[in-house]
């Protein structure tokens, strides 16, 4: 817990092979002590709040989808409720980083206006 490194556990050159081996980790990390361990804590990584072993989930802080491993710096223990809480920011997430995106590429474009309106006070 001490340590965070970031290339520890992520796969940034992700792919649909780093997918399904990552995948098949988690299901291998399953049937580990240390994750029984944690379902036996049931304490979930999000709202802190005790739940039973049942209604924890397996999450990934980084998605397998978006490059993240499946080792124990990636997994933490969730309860559903987040869990589907986490579904629905994912995809606003990704329309965030979209807007944000556009609107570099729009503020680029403007000082390019800024530049043409220099010019024009300079004819005047
Ligand atoms: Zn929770």
């Amino acid at each position: 817990m001490s340590s965070f490194d970031f290339d520890d556990w992520v796969f940034i050159d992700k792919d649909e092979q780093h997918v399904k081996r990552e995948r098949k980790k988690a299901r291998e990390l399953k049937k580990t002590q240390w994750w029984h361990n944690l379902l036996n804590k049931g304490i979930c990584h999000f709202c802190h709040k005790k739940y039973p072993a049942t209604e924890l989930t397996m999450d990934h802080l980084v998605p397998v989808s978006r490059g993240g491993k499946s080792n124990k710096g990636n997994i933490v223990v969730c309860c559903k409720e987040c869990n589907n809480l986490k579904k629905y920011y994912t995809p606003a997430e990704i329309l965030m980083r979209q807007l944000e995106k556009e609107e570099a590429e729009r503020s680029s474009n403007s000082n390019n206006g800024e530049d043409r309106n220099q010019n024009l006070l300079e004819e005047e």
